[in-house]
């Protein structure tokens, strides 16, 4: 989410005649983008602008800057106690970065933290480097105050961008050759185009994307257990260029702990959604994220979070340690699972999803699988990388017939818990495989 307000932010400073340079010695203003979500996301931050106080002992006229969720945190420490930034916008007032940059070359601090109820930048284009992948933010902010999240207070009210101007941004990135977009969101499923007098929803808006350009998938994240409809599910379904992938935050396996979270639904709720997905979208996969140790976890509760992993055979898992943020009703009841318990029980987490990837994968051994060919793979230019409509990195051995933006079928042939490796079998146009893609 914080690229694709990079991208925003890029595309609102290249109107006012900004470029880009990749060495920051060149450059007249630094804009650091962060994130507030954990302790050491805003940690690293601080570090970074320790760094960069060096570039501007050496440049006194450089302007340093941070945008994004911790601007709106942390604008009183940066600015007016440690003074160690010249400008600090947070992610609702983008619109009016160059004055504020024009406010710091001057001499002064320029500060825009406001919260908006309404901006969503819809008719900003993001500046994107040609690629294959590109992400396109449907919505902001987010409404549902679990009770460990900062964002509700960072990114403030949920709001919705025209369903007119994400499908016009997605041709755009049609022509220009991108292949897989992923629409992006706090809470996808809360999606409502309310200025339509259809009152559009989410699953709308991927049935509308799917149909710009069927040799396009499309991707999308996050969804809210509570919130996702049978209609999205079928939509989903019905689409074979919308992928059948799911990230599906459960963050605790423990009814109980769900509640303490104001998470708004049970295990049971959610492993009967889940069950639902996989009998409407044959071949649905899944991805999570899980908080460890949040106030007044017990074995008990962690227990039943190792057990709603077993249970899921998620695909991948994004697990963090519970970090209290100031300002979230977490953040009074008392931070009360010990570090070396939290971080025990993590890797226990780690472990176990760790073992069900690897398992997942070497079931996907002799399958035939649609790969997008991305390019070169990391380690050797002699394999190509690609990636499957559940989001899995293959490697095959490149031949001349293949190239970056093909979509081609390859067989898998061996598998570790992070990566697929595969042959090539043949070329395919993905509009053309219709209903096979998800049989
Ligand atoms: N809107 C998404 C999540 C956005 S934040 C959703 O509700 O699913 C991404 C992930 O960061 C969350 O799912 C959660 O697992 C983690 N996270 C958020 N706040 C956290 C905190 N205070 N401590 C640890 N992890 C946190
Ligand atoms: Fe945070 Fe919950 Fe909103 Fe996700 S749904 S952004 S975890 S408040």
């Amino acid at each position: 989410m914080n690229l694709a307000d990079t991208e925003i932010v890029l595309g609102i400073l290249k109107k006012q005649g900004y470029d880009v340079t990749d060495k920051p010695e060149e450059a007249d203003v630094v804009l650091l983008n962060t994130c507030s979500i954990r302790e050491n996301a805003e940690q690293r931050i601080y570090g970074r602008i320790g760094n960069l106080k060096t570039l501007k002992a050496n440049k006194p006229e450089l302007v340093l800057g941070v945008l994004g969720c911790m601007a709106e945190r942390l604008r009183k420490d940066l600015v007016e106690d440690k003074k160690a930034v010249d400008l600090v916008v947070g992610p609702d007032e983008y619109r009016r970065l160059p004055e504020y940059i024009d406010i710091a070359l001057n001499g002064d601090k320029g500060i825009g933290v406001k919260l908006s109820r309404t901006e969503t930048y819809d008719d900003i284009e993001p500046h994107r480097e040609d690629g294959l992948s590109a992400w396109i933010s449907v919505m902001r902010g987010c409404d549902k105050f679990c009770t460990f999240c900062v964002v509700p207070f960072t990114r403030g009210r949920e709001r919705s961008r025209s369903l007119h101007s994400i499908i016009t941004e997605l041709e755009n990135l049609s022509v220009r050759g991108f292949k897989d977009v992923t629409l992006l969101g706090q809470n996808v499923n809360s999606y409502l185009d309310e200025e339509n007098e259809l009152s559009l929803d989410f699953a709308d808006l991927l049935s509308a994307a799917a149909k710009v350009d069927k040799n396009m998938r499309i991707r999308f994240s996050t969804s809210h257990p509570q919130d996702i409809s049978d209609k999205l599910i079928y939509t989903i379904a019905e689409h074979p260029n919308l992928c059948n992938y799911i990230h599906l935050p459960v963050q605790s396996g423990s009814n109980r702990i769900l509640e303490l979270m104001n998470r708004t639904y049970t295990v049971e709720h959610y492993l009967n959604l889940i069950e639902k997905a996989k009998k409407i979208i044959p071949g649905v996969s899944f991805s999570t994220d899980i908080i460890s140790g949040f106030p007044t976890e017990t074995w008990e509760d962690h227990l039943a979070t190792l057990e709603i992993l077993k249970q899921v055979r998620y695909d991948g898992a994004y697990m963090f340690k519970y970090s209290p943020r100031e300002g979230t009703k977490a953040f009074r009841m008392e931070d009360d699972v010990p570090e070396v318990v939290k971080s025990k029980r993590l890797q226990e987490i780690i472990d176990i999803q760790h073992q069900i990837s690897l398992e997942k994968n070497q079931d996907m051994i002799g399958k035939d699988e649609i790969i997008l060919v991305e390019g070169f793979s990391k380690k050797s230019n002699n394999f190509i990388a690609g990636r499957t409509d559940t989001n899995k990195t293959v490697i095959v051995p490149i031949n001349d017939k293949i190239k970056t933006s093909d979509y081609i079928r390859v067989k898998i042939n061996k598998a570790t818990s992070g990566t697929l490796f595969g042959d090539y079998l043949s070329h395919i146009q993905l509009e053309k495989e219709g209903i096979a893609l998800t049989a």
